[in-house]
């Protein structure tokens, strides 16, 4: 079917207390995976893309590829926009055919954050798109971004009552320790402070930064109230990782349908695990349909 907007998925999550995976794709066989991992487990879908992946692929390119996966499947997809700080290439997104967007201005001063959501909403709530915001510094690094793990600020729970509704936002990122890329050491995610937001707060919340946290930190934290948990990382290294041992095992290796190929399966395999890990399987159109 035709890309949905993501909110009765997670509104269906937050109720039933499960999460919704949510994918980063950078090609063709990125795409084919998570969309073949979530049909095989008969679960909703979220793939997004950042704007640096735009600009390796062109807004046109996954649009395209990703309506294609959700026309082949019957679950439910979402094409969402990943840590996007322009305005304009918000625009261009939803004009093209994204049901989901993340205008990213944490890096503002709080007054200024709320100004910038408050713009994009405006223009999202006449098209039936979604906005996800963010409030706190997530650590790490996701393409160009780059926040200092020390300077990292956690998000303060009476701010983000205040923030959602100064702003009208649909889903809202949280800090609550984790960061972006690979840890150094074992991360500790504040799980009080999960919590404490959670019952003040009553849209889905959203988990950055997912990948490395143990499994049961990220049952933990659906359990407390996450609703859409973003992978990126965690899908990445097994693909490179497929590609690696096609060429050690094959130097001469020269056709891309068997390394991308392998790939796929790797990053099918990966993603399986996560959406399992989630508890969507089964749920595809819980509280949609
Ligand atoms: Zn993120």
């Amino acid at each position: 079917m035709a890309l949905i907007n993501p909110i009765k998925m997670l509104e269906n999550a937050q109720k039933e207390g499960y999460a919704i995976a949510s994918f980063n794709v950078y090609n063709l066989e990125s795409i084919q995976g998570v969309v073949e991992a979530a049909w095989d487990e008969r679960s909703p879908l979220i793939i997004q893309s950042t704007p640096g992946s735009l600009k390796h692929a062109g807004i046109p390119y996954f649009v395209a590829c990703v309506r294609a996966a959700s026309e082949l499947y019957d679950i439910p997809v979402c094409l969402h926009l990943d840590h996007c700080e322009s305005y304009d290439t918000i625009l261009k997104c939803i004009r093209a055919g994204y049901t989901s967007v993340m205008i990213d201005s944490s890096k503002l001063p709080y007054k200024e954050n709320v100004d910038m959501v408050k713009k994009v909403v405006d223009i999202t709530s006449r098209v039936e798109v979604a906005v996800e915001g963010e409030l706190g510094k997530i650590g790490g690094t996701e393409d160009d971004v780059t926040v200092d793990e020390r300077e990292a600020a956690l998000t303060v729970p009476e701010e983000a009552k205040a923030f959602v509704e100064a702003t009208g936002l649909d889903t809202l990122a949280i800090a609550i320790g984790t960061a972006h890329g690979l840890y150094k050491g074992e991360p500790k995610l504040d799980f009080e402070r999960l919590s404490a937001i959670r019952s003040i707060v009553d849209i889905p919340l959203v988990l950055h930064g997912g990948s490395g946290v143990s499994d049961d930190a990220i049952r933990e934290a659906i359990k407390r109230g996450i609703s859409k948990v973003n992978i990126a990382t965690e899908l990445k290294i097994p693909m490179a990782t497929a590609i690696q041992e096609t060429f050690a095992s094959n130097p001469k290796e020269n056709d891309p349908r068997k390394y991308m190929g392998n790939a796929k399966e790797a990053i099918k395999k990966a993603a399986r695990k996560k959406i399992r890990l989630c508890g969507s399987s089964g749920r595809a159109w819980e509280g949609i349909r």
